[in-house]
């Protein structure tokens, strides 16, 4: 990193450390099989982080995905081991941007993991946007999902996340794909959650796709390898495949939301992991 799409600078952006459980992370594949590949703590958890993605063209400062953010309650910071302080805004500053040149805050769904940096509480206990100027932009199938109230979905939705982008009318719902900016193409995938989206940049021959939580890390390119989080599984190996089929196919890079080591990476098809990863970029 950064990856150069056209007129698209990609710089993969820190949004915290975490470790989960190595069984939520791997669904259905024995622990025999993942332990080959990482090694669970006491805890049997194992490490993760969530990286954003910044795109900026010369005129938009897109982020994509927020992190967990810095208001998560006690319980989850020890559960999942989140780091402390605000990993986001620390490393946007690294790259030089405040959080008032954000243009566009656009997430691929709205799990606290991805939507929680988007908001923060101020000195009062107030909840704030994160992004004062920035429009938050989601899948109207995932916001309505995420705030029904269902019993059965409740638990993966704070609406802390939620509710200050709806009163601060900052929130643009898309139903269906689009090239939301020049260059910049949002897909419905579903599989992970109901309105999943994944974000696509493409220049000529050049592209780069980050396949959010379809296909979080380098550990998961055979098509079993999902997370047990997934709401529809069968929709998620479906399109885990078509993606990776066509960044391999193309050449485009892959940028991990959940990878450990890896930022991001170019894809080969192998006869055995169906995919592998032929190069990558280090996290920074
Ligand atoms: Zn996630």
């Amino acid at each position: 990193m950064p990856l150069q799409i056209g007129p698209w600078q990609l710089d993969s952006v820190h949004g915290g450390s975490f470790r989960s459980d190595g069984g939520a992370m791997f669904g259905v594949v024995p622990r025999v099989l993942w332990t080959r590949y990482v090694e669970p703590d006491q805890r049997n958890r194992i490490p993760s982080r969530c990286h954003c993605l910044l795109a900026r063209d010369g005129t938009h400062t897109v982020l994509i995905d927020t992190g967990y953010g810095p208001k998560c309650p006690e319980r989850l910071r020890e559960l999942f081991a989140l780091e402390p302080g605000n990993p986001l805004l620390e490393s946007l500053q690294k790259l030089g941007v405040s959080p008032e040149q954000i243009t566009h805050v656009v997430l691929t769904h709205l799990h606290f993991d991805h939507a929680g940096g988007g908001t923060l509480r101020d000195a009062q206990g107030q909840l704030q946007l994160a992004f004062p100027q920035a429009r938050y932009v989601v899948q109207r199938e995932e916001w309505l999902v995420a705030t029904s109230g269902a019993a059965e979905v409740a638990g993966a939705y704070p609406q802390e996340n939620l509710l200050p982008l709806q009163q601060h009318g900052v929130l643009e719902l898309l139903d269906g794909p689009a090239e939301y900016l020049p260059g910049l193409w949002l897909f419905p995938t579903g599989g992970h959650t109901q309105g999943h989206q994944v974000v696509l940049f493409r220049h000529g021959e050049a592209g780069a796709l980050y396949p959010a939580d379809i296909c979080p890390s380098s550990l998961h390119l055979p098509t079993m390898w999902c997370m047990a989080f997934d709401t529809e599984v069968v929709q998620t190996r479906r399109a885990k495949r078509h993606w990776l089929e066509l960044a391999a196919r193309h050449e485009w890079w892959v940028i991990w939301d959940h990878d450990p080591q890896q930022a991001a990476a170019l894809l080969a098809a192998d006869g055995k992991r169906e995919f592998v990863v032929r190069e990558s970029r280090p996290v920074v």
